[in-house]
């Protein structure tokens, strides 16, 4: 059996973050404004009656730990904030934030302790982060803690971002704290006692947006210039030239292209974040703060899983490239005072739109087996594609995977053969039978000419096809099934669905109940359908 000591060993702490920033000199968990400092030191509040339910084998590998490690109670201890390790400096982040397109001010860790962070033996640096681990400076009157399913869902889609290849925040592990967590679930004056969690988090850095503008708010630019210099140096070497010149508005064009990057990623898999404010948006592109997201299922580029967004649809999935694009510029605000020229920020800013543009194409080119995106063709191609996905109700991420296996053919294909193929990623029951299929045969045609123009096999094209279009992803519904079975203690569910989201681009035959539409009770279900910030 091992001591913490054994733990110990397998972790070196490097903690630039809280060495080379200022802290914030008290040291009370009383909400506060936290001024001229990036970071307050604060403990995890111990868990009660920790219990391991899942963890994440690649993770683990990354950060350089031993694989036999999960089976000793001191790594369930120290993953539920029981445990402090030689070189730790736990410390909750302060950054501020625009919610809903308003100014919040200041934000912060309000549920989030960051361990310190740590540098592996191939060099690489990550920071550990626990996520429901107790209050904070940053908590306002909240309780710094999180319940099982919000946690449940960070966890398993945290780790199944990363297989589907889409920049993310990681998940080490998920346990039980043992004590309950109240929670109003819908905000409708129905609070319920639910079990209490804990994930440990991993990212190269958690610094979002709003840590630059709150200090850009409250004009302490040299502060600002400070995290700006720390955060390239730290994260962004590769902008940093032989000679010492001022590289802000160069980074900034980075920043502006890894979103991007990001936002074409998503709009591929149908994954909606469904709260984009400013301080959910990672410096490093990564996909950040689980809250109330979601998945496509039928088609619908209007569709938020956030209740509290379901009036104003801001961060519905069409709306996400240009929330982006809003976010970059409140940090092109933020960035201004350093620079004091407008330009370099523009040109970060048209970057984004280019490198978006040209993303996307290329994207949805694989997506559809195309070698290239003819634009005066396949634009029109997709444009009355989403219309068909969203008029006719079809399974957004089964239709592309089914796509995937219609190879080219000389025949013309009739409907019944279409409605058969496609029948498993319809919603509307009368579809195979209505004229509506129509238009989908329509397009079908003119899609398959359009391929058949390209110089590649039909075991190609199927292959590039599939590599961009998942089988798995975690469907709201599953993730829910997930949940329902960790909260009478069975986390089996979560066990399987991890192994399934590892390999979302195998066909895994065995698994494929796990690749079905949404079923009909899940339509209207609480956590499948509709989702709140409550967690
Ligand atoms: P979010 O909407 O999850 O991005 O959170 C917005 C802000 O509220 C952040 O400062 C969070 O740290 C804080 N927050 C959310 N939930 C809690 C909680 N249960 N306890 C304390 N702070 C929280
Ligand atoms: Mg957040």
């Amino acid at each position: 059996m091992s001591n913490p000591l054994h733990l110990e060993t397998e972790l070196t702490f490097s903690n630039r973050f809280t060495q080379e920033l200022p802290a914030d000199p008290l040291n009370t968990l009383e909400s506060r404004p936290v001024i001229g400092a990036l970071f307050s030191d604060v403990n995890p509040e111990p868990s009660p009656a920790p219990s391991l339910l899942a963890y994440s084998p690649e993770v683990l590998e990354l950060i350089g730990m031993n694989s036999e490690v999960v089976k000793t109670p001191e790594f369930t201890h120290w993953v539920s904030g029981n445990l402090c390790l030689k070189g730790m400096r736990p410390h909750a982040s302060c950054y501020g934030g625009h919610q809903f397109g308003h100014w919040a001010n200041q934000l912060g860790d309000g549920r989030a302790i960051n361990l310190g962070e740590i540098k592996t033996d191939r060099g690489q640096h990550f920071t550990l982060q626990l996520k429901g681990a107790g209050r904070t400076p940053y908590s306002r009157t909240a309780d710094g803690r999180a319940v099982l399913r919000s946690s449940v869902r960070e966890f398993l889609c945290s780790e199944a971002m990363h297989h589907l290849g889409i920049p993310t925040t990681r998940a080490l592990s998920l346990v039980t704290t043992g004590r309950s967590v109240v929670r109003d679930m819908f905000y409708d004056g129905h609070p319920k006692s639910e079990p209490g969690a804990i994930v440990l988090r991993v990212a190269e850095s958690f610094t979002r947006f709003g840590h630059f503008e709150l200090l850009a708010h409250r004009q302490q630019h040299a502060l600002l210039k400070q995290l700006v210099d720390f955060t390239i140096r730290s994260d962004f070497p590769e902008i940093l030239g032989d000679e010492p010149k001022d590289n802000t508005g160069r980074w900034f064009e980075v920043v502006c292209q890894r979103t991007a990057e990001l936002i074409v990623q998503w709009q591929r898999v149908g994954f909606v974040h469904g709260v984009m404010n400013t301080d959910n948006m990672s410096i490093l592109g990564l996909t950040i703060d689980y809250g109330p997201y979601g998945w496509l299922e039928n088609y619908d580029p209007k569709w938020t899983p956030n209740t509290t967004d379901a009036a104003g649809r801001r961060y519905c999935f069409g709306n996400q490239p240009g929330i982006a694009g809003w976010n970059l510029t409140q940090l092109a605000n933020a960035l201004y005072p350093l620079i004091g020229s407008t330009a370099p920020l523009e040109r970060g800013l048209d970057l984004f739109s280019q490198t978006f543009e040209a993303s996307w194409r290329k994207m949805m080119a694989q997506k559809l087996g195309l070698m290239t995106f003819k634009p005066d063709r396949d634009e029109a191609l997709i444009e009355r594609l989403w219309s068909i996905l969203e008029h006719l109700e079809i399974d957004m991420t089964l239709f592309f995977r089914t796509l995937s296996q219609i190879a080219p053919v000389s025949h013309a294909i009739e409907s019944s053969e279409i409605a058969q193929r496609f029948e498993p990623s319809f919603y509307r029951q009368d579809l195979t039978t209505s004229g509506d299929i129509e238009r989908l045969t329509n397009w079908m045609k003119d899609y398959l000419e359009r391929t058949s123009e390209e110089a590649l096999t039909p075991d190609q094209k199927s292959a590039m096809m599939k590599a961009v279009n998942p089988r798995y992803v975690p469907r709201n519904y599953l993730t829910q099934m997930a949940i329902d079975a960790a909260e009478q203690g069975d986390p089996a569910l979560i066990h399987e669905l991890l192994e399934v989201f590892r390999h979302p681009y195998d066909d895994q035959e065995d698994v494929q109940r796990f690749a079905q539409r949404r079923p009909e009770w899940a339509r209207h279900r609480a956590g499948c359908s509709m989702l709140s910030c409550s967690s």
